[in-house]
């Protein structure tokens, strides 16, 4: 069980890195998990990630207060509200900012969200980019029959619910609700490597107790996992098929070997991933 500290990134984002950190490097294929927040945050306070490339991997925004908007070097613009998600497949390469949107920063408020860095196999690390956008409403939402567990499905599947992210691999991203003494057993398919990440209150899984802000790295064992919550919790379970290759890997970028990471950099500074044109 491994805490995420508090950290700034970006322009002075106020983060709980859950990993990477000191005892977990990556969670293959998982390359990150930042929990944004959660932060109260006065007028003009809020702060964003302004424009960076990425190149290799996905990156995966869920918000759970606030708003944040996007723009990318090919013209891509959109807003993100409570409970949107955007998948992106940065692919070969794009710039692009992440700021609050003008309503947070004028007025303040709430700010909690995730980010989570999938990495791509090497047949996919250089397809163009790609983005899924979910917007709350298109989440499904699956409950237990007692009530009790409550599973927004982002991508895979939880009792019977199946998620409508189309991923490069098998991946889960379950957002669990549980009340007061719930109980659930995820099924998973065999080998992927799973992880659970607690948000509010405590969990208990395999004779541990999970407190909030912590991870349990749960590995890949088996083909089920159970859990449940005495006082009542909430969750992300991450899942996914390791991809088992060579990952060379430096701030935006994340590549297979140290040349095509130079290649990455050269790429960005000669303005091949572009830049962004349209106007914050
Ligand atoms: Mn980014």
């Amino acid at each position: 069980m491994t805490p995420a500290p508090l950290v700034t990134d970006g322009e002075g984002v106020l983060i709980h890195r859950v990993f990477p950190n000191n005892q977990i490097s990556e969670l293959d294929p998982f390359l990150l998990l930042d929990h944004m927040g959660p932060v109260e945050l006065k007028p003009g306070e809020a702060k964003g990630f302004p424009d960076h490339p990425h190149r290799g991997f996905e990156t995966v925004t869920y918000l759970l207060h606030g708003e944040f908007q996007h723009r990318d070097s090919f013209g891509h613009h959109g807003v993100l509200g409570p409970g949107d998600v955007q998948w992106m497949t940065a692919g070969l390469g794009l710039v692009h900012s992440e700021i609050p949107g003008d309503n947070l920063k004028k007025n303040g408020g709430r700010l909690e969200g995730f980010q989570l860095w999938v990495n791509l196999p090497k047949r996919d690390k250089m397809k163009a980019p790609h983005y899924q956008e979910l917007s709350a409403d298109r989440i499904p939402i699956a409950e237990s029959t007692d009530g009790k567990v409550r599973v927004k499905v982002i991508a895979g599947e939880a009792l019977s619910v199946k998620g409508t992210v189309e991923t490069h691999i098998p991946i889960e991203y379950l957002h669990f609700r549980l009340a007061a003494g719930a109980k659930h057993v995820q099924e998973l398919a065999k080998n992927l490597n799973a992880m659970l990440y607690v948000i509010t209150g405590k969990v208990e899984i395999g004779g541990r107790s999970v407190s909030e802000f912590h991870l349990a790295a749960l590995g890949n064992d088996g083909d089920a996992i159970e859990f449940s919550s005495s006082t009542g919790a909430e969750l992300l379970l991450l899942a996914a098929q390791p991809i088992h290759e060579p990952v060379a890997r430096y701030g935006p970028f994340v590549m297979n070997t140290k040349d095509e990471l130079y290649q990455a950099f050269e790429d960005y500074r000669t303005g091949k991933m572009g830049a962004i044109t349209i106007a914050h």
